[in-house]
This record gives structure tokens, sequence and C-alpha cells, in this order.
């Protein structure tokens, strides 16, 4: 596999420390609100990575972090804790706001066929490890304590700005409005490994340290985690690219600091989901979530199809107008899929053939378009429709678009579809002649105006837990849950 690695600036062959298997990290959300499908992009993005990597032979360690404490509202260090202005957003506790927000965000993630990390671990489960850390960057002299607070020296790395070249006003970076700097730091560039003091006295997380009551800073729980799951050397750090500076930049240096050796030869950031009115936000405009993506009547999954069109080096601008064509491109697509007939036996050479180019495409830079032009290139392949269904559903175990449940289902209902009557009165339901029957019953009693008879019969369907719905030209039905 090919990769673009935003540390080198280049496109490199994938390597990792031992052969055959992935230590990959993945920074993990901010719990203190709803994801936005922005975030959500990145996610879809890195779970595809995953599942190639995984089908290319791989065996992948893949580890998140779930932010409960430390991410203040400035990525420079300053500012409120987030978790702890969600908490007060909703008059909750900080460790109920964050349970409730990472069973939200797992939720949001099984909508979108997103595999859950080999190993999730909230950041205030792994104090000790940040503890151990900062010892010995302190110990080190790397680490300095200034009015409270314990700090990284960035004066003592070689080589600090990994990647880009960063000058002191790109410090503005992330440094949100009404946020003040920090008068202990020796260089804007340090940063807070361990905090006693904050001008937020109720902050509500705290731990004993040799430093005095305190929390961590945002950027050592991302080393101190991967460190304890991935081991001393990490293959590949994924993120958006707003991570990249200063968190990822700040990981590497108090990692390496560390460790007194390279720690991750390999990065991959996803870039942004945008509004046409520029940076998506929880604050700012329409909060776009799953959820609102299902209100409107979406399939969470047309939004997976919508970010697997573009590749994840681009920018990507959300509309709602979008959404619509990649929803219907996708309906469009299952269509055909569902189409194809199952049964029979695969024709080897041409699947090898097929899954092989598959592969290739993908391998280069994760390019997931022509991952899905592969999909298309398979339903017009010369061969059965076994071998169609076959290459299929193998490129879905990296693309993860359902694409053969979603069609063996569309099949099922055209099955189910039951032409009644001289004028086609048509019946969808589940397919239990008996149901079919009532409904077709009560169809005749309303065309011979016997509407109590027909009233009747819709209690009784009702009262067997059945929905109907008149539509035109007939009716659907479905089980609905007691
Ligand atoms: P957070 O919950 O703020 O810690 O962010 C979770 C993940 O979403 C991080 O990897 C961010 O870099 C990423 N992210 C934030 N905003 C966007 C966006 N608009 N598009 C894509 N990824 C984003
Ligand atoms: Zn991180």
């Amino acid at each position: 596999m090919y990769l673009y690695n935003s540390a080198t600036h280049k496109k490199e062959a994938f390597q990792t420390h031992t052969p055959g298997r992935v230590e990959m990290y993945t920074c993990g959300p901010t719990v203190y609100h709803f994801a936005h499908i922005g975030n959500l992009r990145s996610y879809i993005m890195e779970d595809v990575l995953e599942k190639y990597l995984r089908q290319a032979g791989y065996d992948v360690n893949r580890v998140m972090n779930i932010t409960d404490v430390g991410h203040l509202a400035s990525d420079a260090d300053t500012g409120e804790d987030k978790m702890l202005k969600g908490a007060k957003r909703e008059h909750k506790g900080v460790m109920e706001i964050a349970q409730f927000y990472t069973d939200a965000f797992f939720d949001d993630c099984g909508k979108l066929n997103i595999k859950r990390p080999d190993v999730v671990q909230p950041a205030t489960g792994c104090i000790d490890e940040y503890i151990k850390i900062i010892s010995k960057l302190v110990d080190t002299g790397y680490a300095y304590l200034a009015g409270g607070n314990v700090y990284f020296d960035t004066s003592k790395l070689e080589r600090y700005y990994i990647f880009n070249d960063h000058d002191e006003d790109d410090l503005e970076v992330g440094v949100r409005e009404g946020v003040e700097e920090d008068a202990n730091k020796r260089s804007k560039n340090d940063f807070v490994l361990w905090f006693t003091k904050s001008k937020f006295e109720d902050q509500a997380l705290k731990w004993d340290s040799p430093w005095g009551v305190g929390y961590p800073g945002w950027h050592i729980e991302c080393s101190g985690i991967s460190m304890k799951y991935n081991g001393e050397y990490l293959d590949l750090h994924c993120g958006g690219v707003d991570n990249a500076f200063p968190h990822h930049t700040n990981e590497i240096a108090q990692s390496e600091s560390y460790l007194g050796h390279p720690w991750c030869p390999q990065w991959f950031h996803v870039h942004h989901l945008n509004t046409p009115e520029g940076k998506m936000s929880k604050s700012k405009g329409e909060f776009l979530t799953v959820s609102l993506l299902e209100k409107n009547g979406y399939d969470p999954l047309a939004y997976r199809y919508f970010c697997l069109q573009s590749h994840y080096r681009k920018a990507l601008v959300f509309t709602w107008e979008n959404l619509d064509n990649a929803a219907a491109a996708y309906g469009k697509l299952l269509n055909r899929i569902a189409a194809l007939k199952p049964g029979g036996e695969v024709e080897q050479a041409v699947f090898d053939e097929y899954k092989a180019k598959f592969l290739q495409q993908m391998g280069n830079d994760l390019n997931t378009s022509m991952g899905i032009t592969a999909v298309f290139d398979a339903l017009k392949a010369k061969a059965n429709d076994a071998t169609k269904l076959a290459l299929i559903g193998s490129y879905d175990e990296v693309l993860s678009l359902s694409l053969l449940e979603k069609a063996a289902k569309l099949r099922e209902k055209a099955a189910q579809t039951v032409q009644s009557g001289a004028e086609g009165y048509v019946i969808t339901g589940e397919g239990d002649p008996e149901i079919d029957a009532l409904v077709l019953k009560r169809y005749e009693a309303k065309k011979a105006k016997n509407f109590p008879e027909a009233d009747r019969i819709r209690d009784e369907l009702k009262a067997r837990g059945i929905e109907l719905t008149d539509v035109k030209g007939g009716a659907s039905w479905k089980r609905i849950e007691p």
C-alpha cells in the first residue's frame, strides 16, 4: 500500500515495525457533546483504512482514546475544560456527560458501520501512565514547573514542527476568541503536561500527583494511552487535520523525549468536512449530527457513501443537495445489486483478477472513490451473478456500505409485493398471505362503501400488531414491536 504521510509530505510505501502487524492509534472524540458529521468523516475514513489493512493481510491493533478530561476550549491549553462546559450546559456531572456522549458516539458509529477499535480507553483511566511519563520528562529536563503547572520545554528539541514549518503566528491555530495567553510558559510553543492551577477552580476531576492535586493536559493522554496499548513503536497515527498542530506535534515531542527514540513514522490526517459557510461547528449554524440526518429521512449509510466518493485528503463541502445526490446514487447502486440473482458457482479466475485490481486501486493512498467505481465495474464484469455478488461482498468488507444486506432486503421486498385484484391493488408487506388477505378484504369493503367493516378489519390488524398505510395504488403493512 502507498499512503500519504503528513510527516514527510510524501506518498510512501506503507511499512510496519513488526512485519505483518500494524500498531494503529486514533485520536478519539472529546465527549462533551454529540459528534458532528465532520468528526465522523474522520472516523469513517480511518475505519476504511483499518479494514483495508486487514484485508491486505495485516494483523491490526487499533487503539483509541476517549477524551473525558483535559481538552480545553483552546487547543493551546487555555480556557475552560470542554467537559466542564458540557456538564454546566446540561446541569449534570462530568462523568455522567462523558458516559452519555461516549455511548452516543458509538451509536452513531454503529449506524455508519464504523467498527469499534480493538482498545477504547477513556483518558481518566490512565492517570498513572501520564504521571510516569511526566515524572521522567521532569527528571530529564524536558519539563519544568511554573505557576503550579508542569510544562513541556520545547526549546530542548532540535526540531519541534513536524508537519509544517510554522512560525509564531501560526500558534493562533486553535486559539479561540476570548482566550488569554498563559504567562507561565517560557516560550509560546511550550504546552501543559499537568495542571494544578487553572483559573477555573471548579474543575471537577482532579487527581493527586507529585506536583499537587490536578489533572493531565490533553496531549499527554494520547501519548500515554498509545504507549500503554500499542507499545513503544507506533506504526500509524490518525486524526483530523486540525489535530496535526498543536496536538500531534506535541504528542511527538513528549513521546520521543520520553522514549529516547523515534516513535511513530506514519501520520494519516483526514481533511475537514466544511459547510458552504466554512468550518463545521457544534455551536454555530445547524448542528449536523447523524440523528439530524435520520430525522430528515436519510439512511446514515448514504452519508458514508457521500464521504467515500471523495478523497480523504481533500476538504469536502456538505450541503443537503450534495447528500441528496449521494443518497440517490447509493439507492441506484443497491437496486442494481438487488437485480443480481444469488446462487451458483463463483468464477475464481475472474474473482481474483478483479479483487487484485480493487486492492491495488484502494492501496493507492486509500482511493475510496475508485473503491466505489470498482463496485460498478464488478456489476459490468463479464461474469455470472454469483461472481459479481462475491466480488461486491468482498469489496464491502472494506467499504462497509451494507451492499449485500440491503440488496437482499430489496430483493425480498420485491418478492413480497402481491398483485391482487383486477385493478392491480398492490399490497407490500412482509410476505404473510393471511395478513395480505385481510388487507385485501378491507380494500374490498371500502370499495363497497361498507366502512364499518373496513374499520373493523383495520382494528383487527392493529390488534395483531400490524401497521397499515394506504399508499397510491395499494397499501403497505409492517409488523411493529409490541
Ligand atoms: P474532537 O471531538 O473535537 O476531539 O474531534 C474528534 C475528531 O474529529 C478529531 O480527529 C478531529 O480532528 C476531527 N474533526 C474535527 N472537526 C472536523 C471536521 N470538520 N471534519 C473532519 N474531521 C474533523
Ligand atoms: Zn490525540
